[in-house]
């Protein structure tokens, strides 16, 4: 238990005296079913999606914390981990002040977030087996520094970060630890949901678009300490997550073994693509994968990455990141689209 985290002496001033909207739909909650709503200016003429949706998605967060093993005060959702990630940012970090710190090669997004709230960011570079410099982490940040990303399983590497190199920076990190597990649910490591209670700094956000097939509705979960999820819920937008995701979730999620069948084919086609990728000429080599994703490394990957468009296929060329030049992403698909991709790759090797 870290003594010395208080998680007011991070939040914004700007934050913490915020008054938050309050919403029609936030007043009355847990009302009989008959009581008659004239109070948001919503057209009465039901059709399914003519009230305000619930502003605390009571019902699905009840559906995820079953399924998590969560309790519904330490789940926040967001309209993707995107959005998410920006409340995390708004709520704690200071623009033109607070800095943050990311990982590269890591997921665009923390730096787009950074520079769009103004937030500095320092970068400690992931070792050359894409693991972090936990001491160079440490030293790099400063009374500035609110928040560092982890993001485990790594995109674009694929990989998991080591659980003792995590948790040293957990128990050492003066800010908010985020751990992003949008591919959780690809890996052999276990979720750090478990030690939420444990480490009052750490935040994990996962996400409805990868393993569980839906981004399209875009769905983001936050889990963290009730303060720090009490502090989010002040200053999301009241109705972030609109009726029709809420109610497709909560379809989605509720037909049994769904998504655990999903991830296993998925994992099944993801070690026949590694071997097809061993037999591919001008592949170097293969990343081990904790994701649905696979990071290779080939001979020219802007000249491969145009060959594989010109066949119809799109994969991801990851060659301008730092420690991935000349590494393409594969994402795993279907058995067929698979198939189509080894084919090509091979056809395109001489
Ligand atoms: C895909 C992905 C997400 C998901 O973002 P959403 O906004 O929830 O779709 C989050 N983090 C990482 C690292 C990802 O690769």
């Amino acid at each position: 238990m870290k003594i010395n985290f208080d998680i007011n002496n991070i939040i914004r001033p700007t934050i913490k005296a915020l008054k938050p909207y309050s919403s029609a739909r936030d007043e009355f909650q847990g009302v009989p079913a008959d009581m008659v709503f004239l109070d948001a200016n919503e057209n009465p003429f039901e059709n399914g999606v003519n009230r305000y949706p619930d502003p605390q998605q009571g019902k699905l967060k009840a559906i995820l914390s079953e399924i998590k093993g969560v309790s519904s005060k330490n789940i926040l959702l967001g309209n993707g981990s995107d959005e998410v990630l920006d409340l995390i940012f708004r709520a704690f970090c200071e623009p033109n002040q607070d800095n943050v710190i990311i990982l590269p090669p890591t997921y665009g997004m923390y730096e787009v977030l950074a520079n769009l709230n103004a937030i500095d960011i320092i970068k400690v570079d992931l070792d050359e087996t894409f693991q972090p410099k936990v001491d160079d982490i440490l030293a790099a940040g400063n009374t500035k520094s609110k928040i560092l990303f982890i993001c485990s399983p790594n995109n674009p590497t694929a990989n998991s970060f080591e659980s003792e190199n995590i948790e040293k920076l957990i128990k050492n990190f003066n800010g908010l630890v985020v751990i992003d597990e949008a591919y959780i649910d690809f890996s052999n490591e276990a979720s750090w949901l478990s030690k939420l209670d444990e480490f009052p700094n750490l935040v994990i956000t996962q996400t409805l678009s990868k393993a569980y097939a839906m981004a399209g509705i875009r769905l983001g979960l936050c889990f963290a300490s009730a303060e720090i999820i009490s502090v989010l819920n002040t200053i999301k937008p009241p109705y972030n997550i609109n009726e029709l995701t809420q109610k497709k979730a909560m379809e989605l999620l509720s037909i049994k073994d769904l998504a655990k069948n999903q991830i296993q084919d998925i994992l099944k086609e993801r070690i026949l693509l590694m071997e097809a990728l061993k037999n591919v000429t001008f592949v170097s080599k293969i990343y081990p994968s904790d994701a649905n994703f696979i990071l290779a490394k080939v001979d020219d990957a802007n000249k491969r990455y145009s060959q594989l468009v010109e066949k119809g296929i799109v994969i991801r060329n990851r060659t301008t990141q730092v420690g991935c030049e000349n590494c393409l992403r594969f994402t795993v698909g279907t058995p067929e689209e698979n198939k189509k991709l080894i084919k090509t790759l091979l056809s395109i090797q001489n």
